[in-house]
């Protein structure tokens, strides 16, 4: 590690023509250029060797670096120049600050983002608390509440074609508001570097790094630091569980729709059906990690991240435990009285995941996953310093 002195901790003035830096991103910035200086935490994580390609850091750069840390801790366990030193760096905490940024800067519409970003608890409860009692007033007034047991046939309350009619524009709203969120990050930190024409190696590379959230291994496989300097593979652990138990709650609602489109098999389906085994796999799956993640983030250090963002952690992991909660109990009950009751509430909290999905910390992955497909695309071409010092 090289002895730094203030002209290394200095503020830079942007490049002519620069667009002006937020107080987060000219953060990010100046602790930049520390690091480049110093270079100790080269091998920890792929920001390090991003970050050695530039002299200069401007607003794309920080925004492409800052979805690139996963927040791990190694760096700031190891530096001497964290705080109490005058330099103060703390880069997991600077890249949080302006992570966050880019969820409600590239959101589209930009509006929502920022409204979410500040309220992200109060509004994912409220809206699933609204959705839900909508649908219960629904079925009050058709007189479906109470009633005797329907057999766990959903669609004696909520015909089929109505619930499609309810879903469909709420998931084509999050897919498409979310394509138009990573297009713009995209462009932006990567102008020259189309997705499409990404080579197969490095959509390959940057979909296993995803896939394994490799950074969380802190850069030697023993995971993220807690606050007093111990390892740990719970985070890791944990947003496994919380991915893969989605995407298996995703996989099992796939296979029932081709089993009612493709086949004319209508549900509900039998407890050992591949969409009920799928569904209970991921919903005890999205149960474990949203609950390890929560007593994580309850019991954060100060210095760990960016506290100003812990009411948006906090209502997506809301959000997911309580979709899954109201799934499982919905299956538990499917054959009571309680069904309409219980299908009211997951299909509330389900809408308010999809209509939140595209603010908040789902979208993180998403830039995340573009930001180490622009990584592992760019190291596999020179770097332009090495090009300009040719
Ligand atoms: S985080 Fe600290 S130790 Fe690591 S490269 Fe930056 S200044 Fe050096
Ligand atoms: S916190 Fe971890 S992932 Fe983020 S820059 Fe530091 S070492 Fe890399």
């Amino acid at each position: 590690m090289q002895r730094l002195d203030a002209r290394d901790a200095a503020v830079r003035v942007p490049a002519p023509g620069a667009r002006p830096l937020s107080a987060g991103e000219a953060e990010v910035a100046r602790q930049m250029q520390i690091c480049n200086a110093c270079r100790y935490c080269e091998g920890y994580c792929a920001v390090f060797p991003a970050m050695t390609r530039r002299l200069e850091f401007g607003k794309a750069d920080i925004n492409y670096l800052a979805n690139l840390c996963h927040n791990c801790g190694a760096c700031l366990h190891a530096c001497q120049y964290a705080p109490p030193h005058d330099f103060a760096v703390n880069v997991p905490q600077a890249m949080a600050k302006v992570r966050v940024q880019t969820y409600s800067e590239y959101a589209w519409p930009a509006a929502l983002g920022a409204l979410y970003r500040r309220n992200g608890l109060t509004i994912a409860l409220a809206l699933a608390a609204g959705l839900a009692l909508f649908l219960l007033l629904a079925i009050a007034i058709n007189g479906n509440l109470p009633r005797a047991p329907m057999a766990g046939n959903f669609y004696r309350v909520f015909p089929h074609n109505l619930m499609v009619s309810m879903f469909a524009p709420i998931f084509l709203f999050a897919l498409l508001a979310l394509g138009l969120g990573v297009r713009r990050f995209w462009k932006d930190v990567s102008p020259a570097a189309p997705a499409g024409n990404a080579p197969g190696a490095a959509l390959a590379e940057a979909a296993q790094d995803a896939l394994r959230l490799k950074y969380l291994d802190g850069g030697h496989g023993q995971g993220c630091n807690e606050a007093d300097d111990e390892f740990t593979l719970w985070r890791r652990r944990f947003h496994h569980f919380t991915f893969y138990g989605f995407l298996l709650c995703f996989a099992s609602t796939s296979v029932a729709t081709l089993y009612h489109y493709l086949f004319g098999w209508i549900a509900p389906y039998g407890l050992t059906s591949l969409p009920v085994l799928l569904g209970t796999a991921g919903g005890v799956g999205l149960l474990i990690g949203p609950a390890g993640l929560l007593w994580l983030n309850l019991g954060r250090h100060p210095l760990h991240g960016d506290a100003a963002q812990k009411p948006m952690d906090r209502g997506f992991i809301a959000l997911l435990f309580l979709t899954s909660a109201s799934g499982i109990a919905l299956l538990a009950w499917r054959d009571s009285g309680a069904m309409a009751l219980l299908l009211a509430l997951h299909l509330g909290v389900i809408m308010a995941f999809f209509l939140t999905l595209p603010y908040g910390k789902f979208a993180h992955g998403i830039y995340r996953s573009a930001a180490l497909l622009k990584w592992a695309i760019e190291k596999r071409q020179p770097s332009r310093l090495q090009l300009g010092s040719e």
